[in-house]
């Protein structure tokens, strides 16, 4: 048997002392800072905008003089310096590859891929040397697809290149490639099993799928538990951007996302762009060390929180908790930021609830926040369970909003979990 469960793709990097990280990071940082203003336009001007040299930057808590940059400020620069916005840094070898990913975003390609980020994903995953990889990402323009590729090579995987789509011949090379491995989205991998049980398959005996590693979409832990019973697999998510690669993957406990070695990834808050505690919540920001694209403190519009208690897998680094949502999701209601998952985290604590909408609208120049709650069954005493929820509410979000009970099937199917119906004139 293959031991899925131990092991490193590079175990000196990823069991570093705390010490030994920063210290490592540290000059990674201050090289591809010094490399970045010396080659990249859109760095030096970076830059240049705060008054700052490279060599004022010298912790990573420095990062935090630095402006962040979004994905929109990527897309204009773009417009304005085609094709990259110059943040490019193109040697005389030119590129491998153009990517273009949805925005548009031009992405060089270099000729020598040696980012190990998503190899060190794909190892702590279970995937070994010899696995039979089925690779179900978009290999057409955006970069995923390719990048993974070429990580499996650099431990020996074996890869079927196939992409997403054509389900039926997706399944018949599950079965006569013997494929071990699966890499894609969680919600294809579903569909396949579910197109699989249609052809009256037996899943755990027709198929020999082992692992399976998923990414590039929300992962609810049902979802993991279903595809997990389902097909007798170990499915472990990586996260991360075309723009900055790879920020953080499962390894076999699954408590959180460790964050590769290669990259400095901050928790800032949205508003002000300064690090935030660890725990606390706050926009995912990365800095890479790529020298052909450089991206100084990018930010992903994703919400998590760092984790720095030591893992059972003998990695050392620090971890992302859930991705919680985008920051885009975010309402403010009586001057407060309220997001989805903070209701959501009030909602876990009440398991009769089966499904609720939360409304904001306005009154008399007044914010109003009323949520509705599906139950799932009947109860006696709404009125207790109505004061506890609006106490609850109150508490943690430091909002007052109105529970109201509605019948079943009272909200409607994909409904925003915050719906803001304010109109503003
Ligand atoms: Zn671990």
């Amino acid at each position: 048997m293959i031991d899925r469960r131990h092991g490193f793709f590079n175990e000196k990097k990823e069991t570093l002392s705390k010490e030994a990280r920063d210290a490592y990071q540290r000059s990674k940082l201050s090289d591809i800072l010094s490399h970045g203003y010396l080659h990249s336009k859109a760095i030096r001007s970076g830059f240049e905008k705060v008054g700052l040299r490279p060599e004022q930057i010298q912790e990573l808590r420095d990062l935090e003089k630095l402006p962040i940059t979004k994905k929109a400020d990527l897309v204009n620069a773009q417009k304005e310096v085609p094709p990259f916005g110059g943040f490019e840094v193109v040697s005389e070898a030119g590129l491998r590859r153009i990517y273009v990913s949805p925005g548009p975003v031009y992405e060089p390609g270099e000729w020598d891929y040696d980012d190990i980020r998503w190899a060190q994903a794909l190892y702590a995953c279970g995937i070994r040397k010899g696995d039979i990889v089925l690779n179900t990402f978009n290999y057409h323009l955006t970069p995923l697809a390719l990048m993974l590729d070429e990580s499996l090579g650099l431990f020996k995987a074996t890869v079927i290149p196939v992409g997403p789509g054509n389900i039926s011949m997706q399944i018949n090379l599950l079965r006569q490639l013997r494929v071990t491995a699966y890499v894609g989205t969680p919600s294809f991998l579903m569909a396949m099993i579910e197109a699989a049980e249609g052809l009256r398959l037996d899943l755990k005996r027709d198929l020999f799928l082992q692992t399976a590693f998923v990414g590039a979409e929300m992962f609810p832990e049902s979802l993991r538990q279903k595809i997990e019973s389902k097909l007798d697999v170990m499915v472990r998510q990586g996260y991360g951007t075309v723009d900055v690669g790879c920020l953080g993957y499962e390894c076999p406990e699954k408590k959180g996302m460790h964050i590769p070695e290669d990259v400095i990834v901050e928790i800032v808050d949205t508003e002000t762009g300064k690090q935030m505690e660890i725990g606390a919540t706050g926009e995912i920001v990365a800095t890479n060390f790529s020298k052909v694209f450089p991206m100084l403190r990018f930010a992903t519009g994703d919400l998590s929180y760092l984790m720095e208690e030591p893992c059972a897998c003998g990695r050392t680094s620090m971890r992302l908790g859930r991705i919680l949502g985008r920051t885009d999701q975010v309402t403010k209601v009586f001057g407060i930021f309220v997001h989805p998952w903070q209701v959501d985290e009030v909602m876990a604590k009440f398991p009769m609830v089966s499904n609720y909408q939360m409304i904001v609208t306005r009154k008399d120049y007044r914010d109003e926040v009323t949520i509705y709650l599906e139950l799932k069954e009947e109860i006696a005493e709404q009125t207790v369970l109505k004061r506890k929820l609006e106490k609850e509410i109150k508490e943690n979000l430091k909002v007052t909003a109105e529970v109201v009970f509605t019948v079943k099937g009272g909200i409607p199917d994909r409904a925003k979990k915050i719906d803001d119906r304010r109109i503003w004139e």
